[in-house]
């Protein structure tokens, strides 16, 4: 069954990095401008600023932040970088609950020449070891699973049965998952695993755009949604029926998109979010 046609931006969400040419003040006005509902900030675009006054700013203009992108990065072959990732993400908590951000997106790494299962492991201490921190700020954490393309160093946790298993694993009220489209598309158990991740009550957040043919460049060439094969209504549609109510973030890194008009693709992405999502 597909989910029926959005016809409001009630629940459009866009990433900063999105628009990674605009400062957060222009983000802040242009979402305004065409009615997007909620921000979902990245980390880099924070740089420098104060992240109470950044998250003033964005609420001053009846934007909702939705999530803070990104922490993670957890495992490392030396035990003193991975301490020091905890402290990193200790830090991004704090800066998200600044921000007045409810949730963190993990992009949870991996390194080159250790195993996935080792990686994982590591991953799993990590985020136990920020817990009571995230606890502390009130700001839970969402496991991203990220395509396999990306398992040699961005990311150990390649599918939604992965992230799931390790929610339960876990098993934390503060920790759940970030289900991107693009990740997860190809998946032949993405169905069974989306509704699974509804039952455990562990969709914090629902990613869209969409995957070219041909993709490339393996992360900066994805594609505004309807510009590629993924099935997106189909997608949201288990999500939904899985119980997440919450918002349709679209994340867009895309080198083609950064060089045009970003007024211009802002107006694309309002359309094709209507036409295609
Ligand atoms: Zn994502």
């Amino acid at each position: 069954m597909k989910a029926t046609p959005i016809n409001s931006l009630s629940k459009l969400c866009i990433h900063t990095i999105t628009h990674k040419p605009w400062s957060l003040r222009e983000v802040a006005d242009n979402f305004a401008r065409v009615g997007v509902s909620g921000v979902t900030v990245w980390r880099d675009d924070l740089a420098g600023t104060n992240p109470v006054e950044a998250g003033k700013l964005l609420r001053s203009r009846g934007l909702e932040i939705v999530s803070y992108c990104r922490g993670g990065f957890f495992p490392a072959k030396d035990a003193s970088d991975r301490k020091s990732a905890i402290y990193d993400n200790e830090r991004t908590i704090d800066e998200a609950a600044a921000l007045g951000a409810p949730l963190v997106v993990l992009v949870c790494g991996a390194v080159p020449g250790q195993s996935l299962a080792q990686s994982r492991r590591q991953i799993v201490d990590g985020i136990n070891a920020v817990l009571p921190r995230a606890k502390e700020k009130g700001v839970k954490l969402a496991i991203e699973p990220l395509h396999p393309m990306y398992a040699d160093d961005r990311s150990a946790v390649n599918d939604l049965k992965t992230a799931n298993d390790l929610c339960e694993e876990i098993n934390s009220d503060y920790v759940g998952v970030a289900v991107d489209v693009y990740h997860l598309w190809w998946d032949p158990r993405l169905e069974v695993e989306i509704r699974r991740c509804g039952r455990m009550k562990k969709i914090f957040a629902f990613h869209i755009c969409d995957w070219k043919t041909p993709t490339e460049h393996l992360l900066l060439d994805r594609g505004l949604m309807g510009e590629g094969c993924i099935p997106i209504r189909e997608i949201r549609s288990w999500v939904e029926e899985s119980g997440f109510h919450g918002y349709n973030e679209v994340e867009i890194f895309s080198e083609k998109h950064w060089a045009g008009d970003q007024r211009d693709f802002l107006d694309q992405i309002v359309h094709a979010y209507r036409e295609h999502s």
